[in-house]
């Protein structure tokens, strides 16, 4: 990861719900949930979660966001080099 707006704090994500349109909450990188596996799994286990391992090779960095509304859940790659999230 190189540099991700939404850890860095730079931006914050504005990602609509698909279910009732309400701004899902962006609820920090992927990888922080595995700390506890991180000396069993490795970066390309980790990016394989999201079924993307090209993810790795471009720098990305996965997203977990969570809606409050209606308790949808989602990942989403986070690219420096993407413009929004749609
Ligand atoms: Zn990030
Ligand atoms: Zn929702």
């Amino acid at each position: 990861m190189d540099f991700c707006p939404l850890c860095n704090g730079v931006e914050t994500a504005a990602v609509e719900c698909p279910n009732c349109q309400a701004t899902l909450e962006d609820q920090g990188k992927i990888t922080d949930y595995f700390d506890d596996y991180s000396a069993y799994m490795d970066i390309d286990m980790m990016k394989m979660f999201d079924g993307n391992r090209k993810s790795l090779e471009d720098h990305e960095c996965l997203h977990y966001f969570y809606c409050t509304n209606c308790q949808h859940e989602e990942t989403r790659t986070i690219s420096d080099s993407a413009d929004g999230f749609s």
